[in-house]
């Protein structure tokens, strides 16, 4: 099954892709991940993205789409996969189209996580994720068992993202609602696209996703 998780910043697509990679072995393609490894590993490309991260703007379409066609080219894609953050215009999306047409695949669900702008400064603004592991925590709704220990490893070493701040969420969210949210009708129109509420608390919106990626047998 290939998917996309859709929705602004802050909207829970990373923690959802991380919980489809673990219970349906679907591969994860987070592009903003990709493009922090690149920044880290101070490889070109990683240069030239830091400032546009940094800004909360996008990174040019050309670049985001040879990242994702070099990826999704891998053999463990085959098996299925959930597009994080990609795409993010229409170009993108129809580039993606191409690249999956021509190696005879398809995108099964668009799942919309609906999450308003007033919310989502809130939940970006207190993000931090283990630097071990990449388990995602926040200072209100969900820090870590044991203050200053990951629940999922055991790591005592914590990262925040230079973009999970109010100032940048605001041009984040500006990106998404010009830039990205006209992708809806795009994928409403190929009649895949789904919407979940993405306010709910993590567990009921993995739910809500279970019910559209393994559907429960239903009475008869
Ligand atoms: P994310 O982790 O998905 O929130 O992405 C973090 C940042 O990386 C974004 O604010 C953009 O600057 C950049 N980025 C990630 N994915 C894309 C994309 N598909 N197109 C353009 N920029 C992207």
């Amino acid at each position: 099954m290939n998917l996309i998780l859709f929705g602004p910043p802050g909207a829970g697509k990373g923690t959802q892709a991380k919980r489809l990679e673990d219970r349906h072995g679907l591969i994860q393609l987070s592009t903003g991940d990709m493009l922090r490894a690149a920044v880290a590993a101070g490889t070109a490309l990683g240069l030239k993205a830091k400032a546009v991260m940094e800004a909360g703007q996008l990174v040019p379409d050309d670049v985001m789409i040879a990242m994702i066609a070099e990826r999704i080219a891998l053999p463990d894609c085959r098996g299925g996969f959930v597009l994080d953050g990609f795409p993010r215009t229409l170009a993108q999306a129809a580039a993606l189209d191409t690249m999956l047409d021509s190696k005879r695949l398809r995108l099964d669900r668009v799942i919309e996580m609906r999450v308003d702008d007033a919310a989502l400064v809130r939940r970006v603004a207190g993000r931090f994720s283990c630097a071990q592991c990449g388990a995602v925590y926040h200072d209100d709704f969900k820090p870590t068992r044991q203050a200053g220990v990951c629940d999922s490893c055991g790591s005592t070493s914590f990262t925040r993202r230079k973009d999970d701040n109010a100032e940048t969420v605001k041009a984040r969210l500006v990106a998404y609602h010009g830039q990205t949210a006209p992708l809806l009708p795009y994928y409403r129109d190929k009649g895949i696209l789904v919407t979940v509420d993405g306010t709910a608390d993590i567990d009921a919106v993995s739910a809500a996703i279970e019910d559209l990626v393994a559907p429960r047998p239903g009475p008869r």
